[in-house]
């Protein structure tokens, strides 16, 4: 009888030894689903910058500091012109989940009138001035050389600047040092990060302006017939000359056209420029009237550096 007891003794504790082990088993296997649950709650945190920018250009210089960090999106989409582009209630309520806005800060009419709005849908936002430390130009519609002053009873105020800060590459740097203050602003702990990415990006940007310094170097002086006026600061920092066809948004009147075609048949221009968002027509007029031919460039692509390179040969071959 001792003999059964010790045996049934023995049993109990091994049964006792399993089910603890088991016991432990499931606990760890509870605590192995804590860690996942930790873990998800990490990459949740990780989650992108939700950053909003105003043109396409912008977006490669948001991109380019945050890097992995950021997803940047764009208000005015490709072919859209920001001097009248309406958002959309999608785009408005997009808003909400932004950390971060990056406007360009110039005096672009789109951000004048729709800031206010855009804010309203996110007060906790941070908003910032792309172009905080550029100095802005006069618009060149303010050059009345060229110009129809026939209708000019609009009382439309001439002391506006140029919204187009970012076609020169020293200003794209400015840009992109606010970029980075603000990033740093809402982000601090990915200082390194940004800084480092930064400083990457000024260099491609800084060797975009020696290219285009040494490409455009026999050239300052020229003038160059675009039909919208977005190519003011390029011009300023090479030394070239822009002469708008389109005169406040608008096609040039008969006697403003007539304007156009003697001052470039007496500059010898053959090339007018023209831009994807606008309307052509009037610069085919006068491109058939001095015997010259239409080539596009775009001030708004998404691909800058790239862009750029591509800007500067179609100058060049001038
Ligand atoms: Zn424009």
């Amino acid at each position: 009888m001792e003999k059964d007891f010790k045996i049934l003794f023995v049993l109990v504790g091994l049964i006792l030894i399993i089910s603890g082990s088991l016991i432990f088993l499931s606990a760890k296997d509870y605590t192995g689903l804590l860690n996942l649950s930790n873990d998800s709650e990490i990459s949740n945190s990780s989650q992108k910058i939700l950053v909003v920018a105003s043109v396409l250009p912008q977006k490669e210089f948001v991109d380019a500091v945050g890097g992995d960090k950021v997803q940047t999106v764009i208000m005015v989409p490709p072919g859209a012109d920001p001097h009248t582009y309406e958002p959309k209630a999608s785009q408005l309520q997009q808003m909400a989940n932004a950390v971060m806005y990056v406007q360009v800060g110039s005096g672009i009419e789109f951000e004048l009138s729709w800031m206010d709005k855009i804010q309203s849908f996110n007060q906790n936002m941070y908003i910032i001035n792309g172009s905080k430390g550029i100095n802005l130009i006069k618009s060149s519609e303010d050059d009345h050389s060229t110009e129809d002053n026939s209708n000019h009873d609009e009382g439309h105020g001439h002391s506006e600047s140029d919204p187009h800060v970012w076609v020169s590459p020293l200003n794209a740097m400015i840009m992109v040092e606010n970029i980075y203050q603000g990033l740093v602003k809402i982000d601090p702990k990915n200082k390194e990060y940004y800084l480092i990415n930064k400083e990457n990006y000024i260099k491609k940007l800084s060797q975009l302006d020696k290219n285009v310094t040494s490409e455009l170097s026999d050239k300052k002086g020229t003038k160059i017939l675009v039909y919208h006026p977005s190519w003011g600061y390029f011009c300023q920092e090479y030394g070239l000359t822009q002469i708008a066809i389109e005169k406040e948004g608008k096609d040039p009147t008969p006697k403003g056209m007539a304007i156009l075609i003697n001052q470039a048949k007496k500059d010898n221009i053959k090339v007018i420029f023209i831009s994807p968002q606008y309307n052509t027509r009037s610069a085919e007029v006068i491109a058939s009237e001095i015997g010259g031919k239409v080539v596009s460039i775009d001030e708004l692509a998404p691909d800058y550096l790239n862009n750029m390179n591509h800007v500067v040969q179609s100058f060049k071959n001038l």
